[in-house]
């Protein structure tokens, strides 16, 4: 089969241009690398932006959700409530400081977690929701921080996929008690690598920070400056978790597009969402747009009906990648890696987290698209299910 499409679409691809270029020469000029003016800004106008009083800058979205677990004196003998279809970070921040992992079974209709499920999960050890915005749609979060009330636990997000996302007209990372945003390259706002903590409570803002940089005093990293003094102490165990001047330098200008980036990727959904519709060996995901939150697009996915066709999901991966066209799958669920064995998982244990595994598949979608390539994913996703139907 020759491709109707001659150059391979990748999966993902940022949204980097002149203003990034500028913005990280300028550093480079600066003379100042590392955490300085430039985290600091950024951690104002990203905390301006999501509406939370106070973000701490790291270097990953796992180190936002370790440091938080760790502020906030989570350990052994304590459980951490999240989803079985997220990505292994999750589970790692959890394990990082020794308390255990409790599996919650997603709502099949948008893949989030399913709130009437934490409740039953719910014991005496438990002390934290962590709950995954999917692919950018956010969770039931008012359902969510009521259990947590009514039980005193803590909500920490993983928004990893949910920057810019809206949930009842309040940005994601202005509800919970805490929140972890990525900036890895392919997420919807990019420093290559970053994370970004909010938070409305001050002291555990100033811990995060002491944390993030070897557990020293707060303005540490100003000892180079001017301004600085050479005199430091080390106040408990922390971490090598900073951002450089020179990945905020790259996160202010793509905050300043950020919402414009978010429009486009819904442009595409909404044109990938209106030609599937018509094919009936798929289903697009999710089920629902719930009307009180806005997804901002991080994955698009489809459902293959298995039933309609004579192929699985691995082989029609393969055949998109012949016809030219990056896929990608999210997420192998937690409980299927050898890691995991240990906490004596098995398979049913999650049985609409392992259907939504067997049947999805993530296509391409981000604002670097042209609307020829959108058509040329859709024209190869309808041949494959004309080729390969039942
Ligand atoms: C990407 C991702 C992370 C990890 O983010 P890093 O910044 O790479 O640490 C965590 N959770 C989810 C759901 C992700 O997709």
């Amino acid at each position: 089969m020759t491709p109707k499409r001659k150059i391979f679409l990748p999966y993902a691809l940022p949204s980097i241009d002149e203003a990034e270029e500028q913005a990280v020469l300028e550093v480079l000029r600066s003379g100042w690398l590392t955490t300085g003016p430039k985290v600091r800004q950024f951690e104002q106008e990203f905390a301006a932006y999501t509406g939370a009083p106070y973000a701490v800058a790291v270097n990953s979205c796992t180190a936002a959700m370790h440091l938080v677990l760790a502020a906030w004196g989570i350990g052994p003998g304590d459980e951490v409530i999240t989803t079985p279809l997220t990505f292994c970070a999750t589970i790692e921040a959890i394990e990082y400081v020794g308390a255990t992992p409790v599996l919650v079974d997603i709502d099949p209709a948008t893949a989030n977690i399913d709130p009437n499920r934490v409740v039953d999960a719910i014991t005496p050890r438990t002390r934290v929701l962590l709950p995954v915005h999917y692919g950018g749609l956010p969770c039931e979060m008012d359902t969510l921080m009521e259990i947590a009330h009514r039980h005193d636990l803590l909500v920490l997000e993983d928004a990893a996929h949910a920057v810019g996302a809206e949930y009842k007209g309040r940005k994601i990372g202005a509800i919970a008690h805490a929140t972890a945003f990525s900036f890895y390259a392919t997420k919807n706002l990019t420093t290559g690598e970053g994370g970004m903590i909010t938070t409305h409570d001050p002291a555990f803002a100033d811990r995060c920070r002491i944390l993030s940089l070897h557990g020293i005093s707060r303005d540490a990293w100003k000892r180079y400056m001017a301004t600085g003094t050479w005199y430091y102490e080390v106040q408990t165990l922390g971490y090598k978790y900073n951002m450089a001047d020179l990945q905020a330098a790259l996160g202010l200008c793509q905050l300043r597009k950020l919402d414009a980036l978010n429009a486009r990727r819904q442009q595409i959904a909404e044109q990938y969402h209106r030609a599937f519709a018509e094919m009936d060996f798929l289903i697009p995901f999710p089920l629902t747009l719930p009307p009180d939150r806005t997804h901002v697009w991080h994955l698009y996915t489809i459902l293959l009906n298995l039933d309609a066709l004579r192929i699985n999901r691995a082989q029609f991966l393969e055949e998109l990648k012949a016809r030219n066209i990056g896929t990608s799958v999210h997420f192998i669920p937690i409980h299927y890696h050898p890691h995991y064995a240990r906490y004596g998982w098995r398979q049913g244990d999650f049985p609409n987290a392992e259907y939504y595994y067997e049947r999805t598949l993530s296509l391409p979608l981000y604002p670097a698209m042209s609307d020829q390539d959108v058509a040329d994913v859709i024209e190869a996703v309808y041949d494959v299910g004309a080729r390969f139907r039942r």
